[in-house]
């Protein structure tokens, strides 16, 4: 699979180390991830807190410069928890989150490489802030909660043209002078990289089907 994205990225004409592939081992088990591992992975994604928190503080101990990203919605409740196990949170979406992300990061000094998720199909059922809410968003992270927002995540509806919501993401990116975005997963990560994806999200190519997730 790396070996897929350092080609997209090439075929798009960027480097072929400027795309991080994130394998999303959520729904598979601690094996699967051990074996990722040795196959010389080091980016996983989890997309709830209790399994991230069954299956990687073991696997850290055998592999320290493990990188571990929460991809999935994320309570406020959870913030303390997350932001002591996660080196990114893909999820922020709402003042409250990142207020609590704020405390949580002064009072621990650990500080996760953060990311606000954009509804670019302003779906009701999806989380993620409104692209027109999006640079006032940002903006109050920083100002209000201390918070440095790397960048932005999308998840295209599924009925939809992915690169649209792709295109959409990269401006907003550019706009709020971010320089990170995390899009584009199994079934879309090479147009995503071609629209300027810098951390690509893929769990089904990597480990196969997940059972009930
Ligand atoms: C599950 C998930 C993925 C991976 O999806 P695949 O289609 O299996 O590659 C990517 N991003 C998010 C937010 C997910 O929840």
């Amino acid at each position: 699979m790396r070996g897929r994205v350092e080609k997209a990225a090439e075929a798009a004409g960027r480097a072929a180390d400027s795309v991080n592939l994130i394998a999303v081992s959520k729904g598979h088990p601690i094996e699967a991830v051990r074996a990722a591992l040795a196959a010389g992975q080091r980016s996983f994604g989890e997309n709830r807190v209790q399994e991230a928190k069954s299956k990687f503080p073991e696997l850290r101990a055998s592999a320290p410069d493990l990188e571990l990203h929460l991809i999935g919605p994320l309570q406020t409740n959870k913030a303390r928890e997350a932001v002591a196990l996660f080196d990114a949170i893909h999820s922020v979406d709402r003042a409250n989150l990142a207020e609590t992300l704020g405390h949580e990061i002064a009072r621990t000094g650990r500080a996760p490489k953060l990311f606000v998720q954009v509804n670019t199909g302003e779906e009701p059922q999806k989380a993620g802030v409104a692209p027109r809410e999006t640079l006032a968003f940002v903006r109050q992270c920083g100002e209000a909660f201390g918070l440095k927002i790397a960048g932005l995540m999308c998840i295209p509806p599924e009925d939809e043209e992915p690169s649209l919501h792709f295109a959409l993401l990269l401006k907003l990116a550019r706009e709020a002078g971010l320089n990170e975005r995390s899009m584009g997963m199994s079934a879309d990560y090479e147009a995503a990289i071609r629209l300027g994806a810098t951390h690509v999200r893929v769990g089904t190519a990597i480990f196969g089907a997940r059972s009930n997730v």
